[in-house]
This record gives structure tokens, sequence and C-alpha cells, in this order.
């Protein structure tokens, strides 16, 4: 059996026994949460990607969508509305921005756990780095040079377990992730890794593989349960594995490039 073959098979065991869990959990009451009123473009834009306009409000000058584990930056209208967008905006129609840093660098600060987190996340930038010639994901102990702070966050009202900053335009990766220690975090170590390597992707640019609004990339399925940019984060990661579908090769190979 091929080292492929065998990741392959994990998968499809692990995804069988129905050890999936999820990055969209029902949510709680929000709207106490509102700070400002929403800009119109955000709302318009958000709202353009199949989200109701009444599930988004903000929360530390970043938009959420009750729900939902991606996060957009407030700067993104200023961006999507500039006559000359940044050289790096290449793929504006579809919302999806690579990085003109191509070495993607991760801060964590303080709040992270990292008794936690701090192996998956390790692990999961390893699996994006080994997956494209242009991604390299590392490490910084510099917080002004980090590309995306990863930080721990404690709040009850937030339904997933972390969340991820979209690309907002200004030709760099999302710049934050965070953990929200509110919840347990009770799942396996491999499952950690696929959460990790999860927000990444958004942190990347990819939306989840259901987003009606999202560009579709060409040459990868309408339906594909086990990617890992499916909602209902797939089991079959590991620290030493990493169970990619054949659809995320694509999606890799689209905007980035493949080994
Ligand atoms: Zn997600």
């Amino acid at each position: 059996m091929t080292a492929k073959n065998k990741f392959i098979t994990l998968t499809y065991l692990l995804f069988g026994m129905g050890l999936m869990f999820s990055c969209q959990e029902d949510d709680g009451a929000l709207a106490e949460l509102q700070q400002e009123p929403p800009d119109a473009k955000m709302v318009e834009l958000i709202s353009d990607k199949g989200f109701d306009a009444k599930d988004i409000y903000i929360e530390d000058g970043f938009y959420y969508v009750k729900g939902v584990d991606i996060v957009f930056d407030k700067k993104m209208a200023e961006n999507f509305n500039s006559e000359q967008p940044a050289e790096e905006q290449r793929w504006n129609g579809g919302w999806m921005y690579y990085s003109y840093t191509r070495d993607v660098k991760i801060y964590k600060d303080a709040t992270f756990p990292n008794h936690l987190y701090g192996g998956p996340l390790y692990y999961a930038a390893k699996h994006w780095s080994n997956i494209s010639p242009n991604i390299n994901i590392s490490f910084t102990n510099i917080r002004s040079e980090a590309d995306i702070v990863v930080s721990g966050y404690y709040n009850s009202s937030a339904s997933a377990w972390a969340y991820a900053a979209f690309p907002h335009g200004n030709g760099n990766v999302g710049s934050w992730m965070w953990i929200n220690t509110y919840h347990r975090h009770n799942q396996s170590y491999g499952d950690k890794v696929g959460l990790m390597v999860h927000e990444l992707g958004h942190n990347l640019g990819y939306w989840h593989t259901n987003q009606p609004g999202a560009y579709h990339i060409p040459g990868t399925p309408y339906t594909d349960y086990n990617s890992i940019m499916h909602p209902n984060i797939p089991s079959g990661w590991q620290y030493n594995i990493a169970a990619w579908t054949s659809g995320d090769r694509e999606m890799i190979r689209w905007a980035y490039g493949l080994y």
C-alpha cells in the first residue's frame, strides 16, 4: 500500500465511523454584541455570498456572521471600492487573494491556548507548507513581523470553536485566527490538527466547499464532504497524515500551485 493509498483508506475509515465535528454549531444570543452600525458595503459584500444580512454582527472591528467561523476585516469594503486595487489582488471576482508575502508568519500571542493547539497549529502549518511550493507558513516571536496573529478569546455566545479572518483585499492573507476558550475542545488531537488546517484555509482565502455565493474553483466537485474546507470538518487528519481530497488538491493547484 502506498503512502497515498494509506491516507485515503484511513480517511474513509474514520469518516465512515462518523467522527465528525463542526465549525458551525448552533449559535447563542449574539444581538448584545453589536457595537456599531454595520457598513452598508460590508453587509452587501458578505450577504452576496449567501449569508443573511440580519446574521451579520460586529465585534472588535471584525464582521461576523452568526454561526459561521469566517470573519471579515472592515477594511475589506474600502479595498473593494478602491479604484486602483493592489496589483496582488488577482482574484477579486472570486474573493480570492493570494499573499505577496508567500512566506506567511504566525505569531502566537499570550492568550493563545498553546497546551491545546500549539502542536496542532504547528502541524497544520506544515501540512499547508508541504502541499504547495508557494505556501510556506512558519512562526515568529516578533508580533510586528506576523501576517497572522493567533489568540485565545473567551466568548460564551460565539458558537464556533475557532474563527479565522478572510483576506480583505490588501494582497495579504487573513490577519487573525482565534480559539474560543469557552468551548471544551475535547476532540482528538488529529481533529485539532484538522480544525487548524481548516482555519488556516480561511486565512489563505478559501471559503467553505458548500458556500452558495462563492466562486466555484474549476475542476473541483460540487459536493465534497471529505474536503478540509467543508464546514463539517472531516476526521482523518493527524500530525503526520494530510487527508486532502482530490478536490482539495485541485483548489490548491488552482490558487497556489501543487508540489
Ligand atoms: Zn470554516
